[in-house]
């Protein structure tokens, strides 16, 4: 039982092919520069080679062929032909309020992904694209779309309307929709299973924090709130992106500065977040360097992260009524032990206490609280592209 993963973007193409039986990774890859000169599919397999070939992607047909091909290739392929391919799963960003799991596509699926373009057109778009080349190229193989919104599904109205006329909710679907549901339900659930106790049981603060950041709490296995928003601006700061901040700026920006809608855009979701503060760069480990070479602004880039880190974890454990553990997965959440440690830093009060040699430990899944800790502290690496494999296999069967 062979299935595909695809994440498909504007201009790359990302893809997994797991042998479910035992839930390995055959090859991983990458279209990269579709539709950009230089394009290329970069394949890795397990044992850490790859095999890289240039070639023209004029569009995403053109990467599903090469993906195909790559994964077909005599030489450097890893199967004899696509028929060994069961299934194809999808990852949709948006699914709206029509998707609260993920979905076998068929042409309904199809026209309502197609929909909720308009809430998230960078990156609804490209999904779409990739559903439609693959079923180009492999008209008789079943899809599924998992989208990083189902998880957040079961909010309730309280966490995720905002406080504008309700009208804008009921005509244009304005409302907290949150994204990573795919990571965060794949934590929360990993969790528990480190914890050795029912998710139903459970209040999980799930961190996932890499270039795009969001918070989530996890009440008895169900999302109840998260830090995005409508889109993924919203929530602490980001690499790049400004998180929550008072609409009012914006309107000031248009009135005194003159901004338009393409200026607010790449102000807010390319130069802010931690670039913004800092100057230097979005990625932790530059500012980490810079940070210890005595840089203030860097400094206060990470002090400011984290304090807005661990103002939502406070809100998420009252939001809940507690908390039993805090989960810190993606990028820097499972890499950044530095981070960890500011974030943590003040929570003792809610009995969140880490051990700094367990929090030192590199890889794995681990529990870095002290042993009298009343909040276990996870650090779980997240898996999107194995949790989107097993709902596609979860709803196709083995067929
Ligand atoms: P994306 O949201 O694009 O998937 P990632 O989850 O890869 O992003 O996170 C990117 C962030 O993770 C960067 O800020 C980077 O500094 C940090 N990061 C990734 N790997 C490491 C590492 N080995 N050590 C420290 N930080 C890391």
């Amino acid at each position: 039982m062979k299935i595909l993963v695809i994440n498909s973007g504007s201009s790359s193409l990302k893809y997994q092919l797991f042998d479910m039986e035992k839930e390995h990774v055959l090859a991983k890859g990458l279209c990269d520069r579709i539709g950009i000169q230089n394009s290329f599919i970069k394949q890795t397999y397990n044992n850490g080679s790859e095999f890289i070939k240039e070639t023209e992607l004029k569009d995403h047909n053109d990467a599903i062929k090469e993906v195909i091909n790559a994964l077909t290739d005599k030489e450097h392929g890893v199967i004899e032909s696509m028929d060994e391919i069961s299934s194809v799963g999808h990852r949709v960003v948006h699914g709206g309020e029509r998707f609260y799991k993920s979905v076998i596509i068929d042409r309904d699926v199809l026209n309502t992904i197609e929909e909720c373009i308009e809430l998230a057109p960078l990156h609804n778009g490209p999904n779409m694209i990739g559903i439609k080349a693959c079923k180009k190229l492999m008209p008789n193989v079943p899809m599924v779309a998992v989208f990083d919104t189902a998880f957040h599904q079961t909010m309730p109205k309280k966490a995720f309307l905002y406080a504008l006329p309700y009208s804008l909710y009921e005509k244009n679907g304005v409302r907290r929709y949150g994204f990573h549901g795919t990571s965060h339900k794949y934590v929360a659930e990993r969790a528990a299973v480190m914890l050795n106790r029912p998710i139903e049981e459970l209040k999980i603060v799930t961190c996932h924090l890499g270039n795009g950041s969001s918070i989530c709490a996890v009440k008895h296995g169900k999302s109840v709130d998260t830090s995005m928003g409508y889109t993924p601006l919203a929530g602490v700061p980001m690499g790049t992106r400004c998180g929550s901040i008072d609409p009012a700026i914006v309107i000031s920006l248009i009135e005194h500065d003159k901004y338009d809608s393409s200026m607010l855009n790449e102000l807010l979701n390319k130069k802010s977040g931690v670039l913004g503060i800092s100057g230097i760069s979005s990625d932790f480990r530059d500012l980490d360097e810079a940070a210890e070479k005595g840089n203030e602004r860097a400094e206060l880039a990470l002090e400011i992260f984290a304090y807005q880190v661990r103002k939502y974890i406070g809100a998420y454990a009252a939001a809940m009524g507690g908390i039993d553990a805090l989960v810190f997965t993606a990028g820097i959440g499972e890499n950044n032990q530095g981070l960890r440690k500011r974030v943590v830093t003040g929570l003792e009060f809610l009995g969140v206490e880490i051990d700094d040699d367990k929090n030192s430990q590199r890889g794995g899944e681990k529990d870095i609280s002290t042993d009298q800790a009343r909040v276990r502290t996870l650090v779980i690496s997240t898996n999107e592209e194995l949790a989107i494999a097993r709902e596609t296999l979860k709803l196709v069967g083995n067929r």
